[in-house]
């Protein structure tokens, strides 16, 4: 059997940063629906938040990972190491717009994660994991 190639460089302290961040940012969200989504991603060392913004016309909604990658960008950072998505939902993985994203930022062995309750398990994929066939 061949093992599956992981990233395992980024350990728990990382991300209960991310966490962090995540929830606080899922505060600033503007929903027009029910659900706050909060975002961090991980580039190097350095951590930036995002939160999903609505829309009326809700074809311009934006997703918080976008929301937290364009945070990134507009900083000068262009790698995504790993991104987590919070909120408080029983399941949840980015959308393939953004796992598009992901894979442009972080490719095929981008840590993502998602949370469901502040300090709950982060349940953790590779982007590959969860688009095995992404022609990338
Ligand atoms: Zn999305």
């Amino acid at each position: 059997m061949v093992q599956k190639k992981r990233n395992r460089s980024i350990d728990e302290k990382i991300w209960k940063q991310l966490s962090v961040t995540a929830w606080k940012f899922s505060k600033n969200a503007r929903v027009l629906g029910k659900t706050k989504v909060g975002c961090a991603v991980l580039s190097g060392k350095e951590i930036f938040g995002g939160c999903n913004i609505e829309h009326k016309l809700r074809s311009h909604d934006i997703h918080s990972e976008i929301s937290a990658i364009s945070s990134m960008v507009s900083a000068e950072c262009k790698k995504l190491d790993a991104i987590l998505v919070v909120s408080q939902r029983d399941k949840f993985t980015p959308c393939g717009g953004c796992l598009d994203w992901i894979f442009e930022f972080g490719g095929s062995t981008c840590q993502v994660g998602y949370q469901t309750k502040k300090d709950g398990k982060i349940t953790k994929f590779t982007a590959k994991e969860l688009m095995p066939h992404y022609p990338n």
